[in-house]
């Protein structure tokens, strides 16, 4: 499952953090995921509750902020938001569009004690 491989490199992240800055509790962790990413937030969240039990997260309460997916058109010249990957411009049907934003996976936030 993507997600829990997601959650395991998570909390590596978390671990060599909590040596570098000695903390043993994380109270909460901030995700950043791009609607595109294909990640699966339930599935997610049930991932980061089985991959964290144990470890210095194991508390932690998950937030995710979901990323809305935005490209730029070559043609409009502009920013135009997307609802997946190979859409086309919502305004000039084109498909020359380059994903600025949306498959971002990645902690934007650890809080800790
Ligand atoms: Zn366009």
């Amino acid at each position: 499952m993507h997600e829990m491989s997601l959650c395991e490199g998570i909390l590596q992240v978390i671990e060599a953090e909590a040596q570098k800055q000695q903390f043993t509790e994380v109270k909460q962790v901030v995700l950043d995921i791009g609607v595109l990413s294909g990640v699966e937030i339930s599935a997610l969240e049930f991932a980061f509750e089985v991959v964290m039990y144990g470890s210095v997260a194991e508390k932690a309460i998950l937030k995710i902020n979901e990323i809305e997916a935005q490209a730029w058109c070559m043609s409009c010249a502009e920013t135009v938001m997307i609802n997946q990957r190979y859409d086309a411009c919502p305004n000039c049907e084109s498909y020359q569009l380059q994903v600025s934003s949306g498959d971002e996976m990645k902690i934007k936030e650890l809080e800790v004690n």
